[in-house]
């Protein structure tokens, strides 16, 4: 049996208000037994806490995203360390730096993200980063705080930048970009990295993977996902299921392994 865990999910979104009891019972039925749900700013902090609550295969991470760094101040700071200190969280992030967006001033991200790096080390917990048009800041920000733990979320770049992610101690999260036709560069680095750097993840509602191209994504889409990771390595999907869910639980930690162990639970008796 397939039993798979999205690393980076927002199903805490209005985009599922009117039927997250089905998505989430689709994603189990796919064998999609635990997810990591990303609360990006303070009122996704409560949210994503809510729905934990509720549900027990789902954990998050609490961050700001660059795309919201224009709140980030001393005081953010100290509530995102309380939300640390409360021990409900797996993870931080996402962070990172977002040039082609620029909702925020990037110097504002950039002290955002440093100051998340940090913390992350002091509470020993994974960092989850956001990069998009920024590859070289990134890197150049990691290599102060290197070695990390943690993952490069919604990995779009090519082999040289999967070896830099990689030799700075993080993971790469693969998602539906993998599969879209022009990401050829993204499939060769999924192809030629070892299997122990790769996590599986939707980012849903966002980034549906290509034969959904364009509409809402949900976790049960991971599976396209997974097929298309199988392919470009020429593996089993099994064999790349157990694999990316054991780099997930290995970064993640028990609460995402307690988390999943539910979830194949919830499948069997409560759907
Ligand atoms: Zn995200």
């Amino acid at each position: 049996m397939i039993s798979l865990i999205d690393t980076h999910s927002h199903l805490d979104t209005s985009a599922f208000d009117s039927d997250r009891d089905a998505v989430l019972a689709a994603a189990l039925k796919a064998g999609v037994h635990a997810i990591v749900l990303i609360g990006y700013d303070p009122e996704r902090w409560r949210s994503t806490s809510d729905l934990c609550q509720r549900y027990p295969f789902l954990v998050r991470a609490v961050g700001v995203h660059p795309n919201s760094a224009s709140i980030w101040s001393p005081s953010v700071q100290q509530l995102l360390e309380r939300e640390v200190a409360s021990g409900t969280v797996i993870a931080i992030g996402e962070t990172g730096l977002d040039f082609f967006r620029e909702h925020a001033d990037p110097a504002l991200q950039l002290a955002a993200f440093r100051a998340q790096l940090a913390l992350a080390k002091t509470c020993g917990l994974p960092i989850i980063i956001h990069q998009r048009a920024a590859e070289a800041e990134v890197l150049a920000t990691l290599a102060e705080f290197a070695p990390l733990r943690g993952v490069m979320h919604c990995f779009s770049g090519d082999t040289l930048f999967a070896n830099q992610c990689r030799g700075f101690g993080l993971h790469l999260g693969i998602g539906g970009v993998a599969t879209y036709p022009k990401s050829i560069a993204v499939r060769e680095a999924v192809a030629h990295v070892p299997i122990s750097s790769l996590l599986l993840e939707t980012d849903a509602p966002y980034l549906a993977p290509q034969s959904r191209r364009g509409k809402r994504n949900e976790p049960a889409f991971l599976i396209e996902t997974l097929e298309t990771v199988a392919e470009v390595r020429d593996e089993p999907q099994e064999s790349v299921a157990d694999a990316t869910t054991e780099n997930a639980e290995q970064l993640f930690g028990p609460t995402l392994a307690a988390a999943r162990a539910a979830g194949m639970d919830s499948a069997l008796c409560r759907w």
